[in-house]
């Protein structure tokens, strides 16, 4: 297949905190950074749209134990956690979604709480091409809006890591986002 207008490619919590060593990594979740570079790198060529989204957390956000949350303290904003892993080469032009801002308030997916929608609509985004982390969670709920607003959605099978709390987690999302209506796609089915 080749990239068209009207394509864009959305990478989901490339942040060092989701990745191994990280406060919550997500296993094998490095594994996904020169994935993406290369599709970056695709959809750069062609002068399409990319989008990053990151878990961008107030000190005291409901998300964390500490709060009544489920999570550890992860990708406090402007924490070195929160930034994006130093050898994701993000587009200077790309455009940086930050969700999950409010203290009170925990979102998954890119389009809660954010301007996402608007970007699409205004770049005239009709398909998403969503990988990042995790799998099992932002990608899942990122991937599940996507749908829900109307988007044509390629899923980036070898862009994606699982949390996997329960071992089943990451291959059932993946299933999931298929029974939806997402694509999936290997980095080998894009023309050169
Ligand atoms: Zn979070």
């Amino acid at each position: 297949m080749d990239l068209h207008p009207g394509d864009g490619l959305l990478a989901v919590d490339v942040q060092n905190d989701f990745l191994p060593g990280g406060a919550l990594g997500v296993p094998r979740g490095d594994e996904v950074v020169s994935v993406l570079n290369r599709y970056v790198a695709a959809f750069r060529a062609r002068g399409l749209p990319i989008f990053a989204s990151r878990d961008w957390h107030p000190a005291k956000h409901c998300s964390f134990r500490e709060e009544g949350g489920v999570w550890p303290v992860h990708c406090v904003a402007g924490t070195k956690g929160a930034e994006f892993h130093t050898d994701f080469h993000l587009a200077p032009s790309a455009i940086v979604i930050s969700k999950a801002t409010d203290p009170k308030e925990d979102a998954y997916s890119a389009f809660e709480g954010t301007a996402l929608d608007e970007h699409l609509r205004k770049t005239g985004v009709r398909c998403l091409f969503i990988g990042g982390l995790a799998t099992d969670y932002c990608v899942l709920n990122t991937v599940r809006d996507a749908i829900k607003r109307g988007y044509a959605v390629w899923l980036l099978m070898d862009g994606i890591r699982a949390v996997n709390l329960k071992p089943d987690d990451g291959r059932k999302a993946e299933e999931e986002m298929v029974r939806l209506g997402a694509v999936p796609i290997r980095l080998e089915n894009l023309a050169a």
